[in-house]
């Protein structure tokens, strides 16, 4: 991995995880996480923590099927499947788990499942786990998914088809309006992981269902708890009888010890607050379009996004990493990201805006980048 360039180390966050935080001894403008919201270090949450610790203690002492469900657990529950418009929702303990045990509760090994290529890594983790067929799409290809489900019409077993709401990498938006329709006509379940999208797109953060005006048609929506909501976890929301049945046989959820108290009273604030002040989801919009336009008038290419996620495309892996490490020690922590993550010839560095970020921020993080990206011979001078 040395000789190949991709050996890294882990660098070390020494403040919370703020738009200007302390990492490897240094303050940087921090373009590097998920916190969309800038939910990580709120107040509300905080307090909400730390008062379930001071009531329920520290830990739940077993499995959601034991001991490992409080009242709070459920509360959270019940939260997120009425935002989300939905009979019911279960609560993982983090998103991978959520993709990972739901594929492979559903599907066994006389099923297909027709997924995108550039799906997240807990998707196909779930997909092999499930031992059912698995048919790869091309990215966002609405007509060849209709294709190999058309193709499946008269095999046996059940089909799922699988899209990421927001792809983490380009920040592109899934096709999920054409891929109900493909579903819907083959008769196959329909599967959203709104892992980058809730908290982003739809009414107060409702996600793609939502964005794309589809309540009641995607069987399975996945989420997280670890990205906008700004704690940890993952969640599953669709049918009541969908739900159930996870309860059952979700080995995550059967075989892995449940939140801390913490943990699920943060959560349960943070969809307070994402009811309460829809703003701060405008704010991360605003930020959005006003960082990625003074990219583009710098002469940087932003590739697809079309969400917050902001790839700073610079061709190799070995150059992505190199501006990413420049960058950091400039003040700007923005991650490298290469082969094999994203196509050879398509390296990039990874900025990711904030509600949180000021405008004054956001200047000096696009300052940053100009004048490295300048003096590397990245941009032209
Ligand atoms: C981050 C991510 C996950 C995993 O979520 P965690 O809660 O961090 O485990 C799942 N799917 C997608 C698309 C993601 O980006």
């Amino acid at each position: 991995m040395r000789a190949a360039g991709s050996y890294f180390r882990l660098r070390e966050l020494e403040s919370a995880c703020e738009p200007l935080s302390r990492a490897d001894g240094r303050e940087v403008i921090n373009l590097a996480s998920n916190n969309y919201l800038g939910l990580a270090n709120h107040p509300k949450l905080k307090e909400a923590a730390l008062e379930a610790v001071r009531r329920f203690g520290a830990g739940t002492g077993a499995v959601r099927t034991i001991t490992g469900t409080m009242a709070i657990h459920m509360e959270l529950e019940r939260k997120i499947a009425a935002f989300k418009n939905t009979e019911a929702c279960v609560v993982f303990q983090s998103g991978f788990a959520a993709n990972a045990g739901t594929v492979s509760a559903i599907l066994g090994p006389e099923d297909h499942i027709i997924s995108d290529e550039l799906n997240h890594a807990s998707i196909i983790d779930g997909c092999r786990l499930s031992r059912a067929k698995i048919h790869v799409f091309r990215h966002r290809d609405v007509a060849h998914a209709g294709e190999i489900l058309a193709g499946l019409e008269s095999v046996s077993g059940r089909k799922l088809l699988i899209t990421d709401g927001v792809f983490s990498m380009d920040g592109d938006i899934g096709p999920l309006d054409g891929l109900v329709e493909v579903a819907e006509r083959y008769g196959a379940i329909m599967m959203v992981d709104d892992a980058h999208s809730s908290g982003v797109l739809g009414r107060n953060g409702r996600g793609t269902v939502d964005h794309f005006g589809l309540h009641g048609r995607v069987g399975v929506q996945v989420g997280t708890l670890s990205k906008a909501i700004g704690v940890l976890g993952g969640y599953v929301c669709g049918s009541r009888d969908l739900i159930e049945y996870l309860y059952h046989r979700a080995r995550p959820f059967l075989f892995s010890t449940s939140h801390p108290p913490a943990v699920t009273a943060a959560c349960n604030a943070a969809f307070d607050l994402l009811l309460a002040e829809p703003e701060r989801i405008e704010l991360l919009w605003d930020n959005t379009r006003y960082f990625q336009a003074a990219l583009a008038a710098q002469g940087f290419s932003t590739g697809l996004s079309q969400t917050p996620i902001t790839p700073i495309l610079v061709g190799e892996a070995r150059t992505a990493h190199e501006y990413s490490a420049a960058l950091f020690e400039e003040g700007l922590w923005a991650t490298g990201i290469g082969f094999p993550t994203v196509p050879k010839g398509r390296a990039r560095i990874r900025a990711i805006v904030t509600a949180a970020h000021t405008r004054e921020l956001l200047d000096r993080a696009v300052e940053t980048l100009t004048r490295v990206a300048k003096r590397m011979g990245i941009l032209a001078q």
